[in-house]
């Protein structure tokens, strides 16, 4: 996942099995994290 503001660098890896703990998550400057890429599955 990476910060939705193209301004900030940070990136957070996170893992979630649900996707409403997504909206939990928000970058440390207070913009909302944007996924990138769904790890792989393997079960
Ligand atoms: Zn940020």
């Amino acid at each position: 996942m990476t910060c939705s503001d193209p301004d900030c660098p940070d990136e957070l890896e996170a893992v979630v099995d649900d996707v409403s703990e997504l909206e939990a998550l928000a970058c440390a400057c207070g913009c909302t994290m944007a996924v990138v890429a769904w790890p792989d599955r393997t079960d």
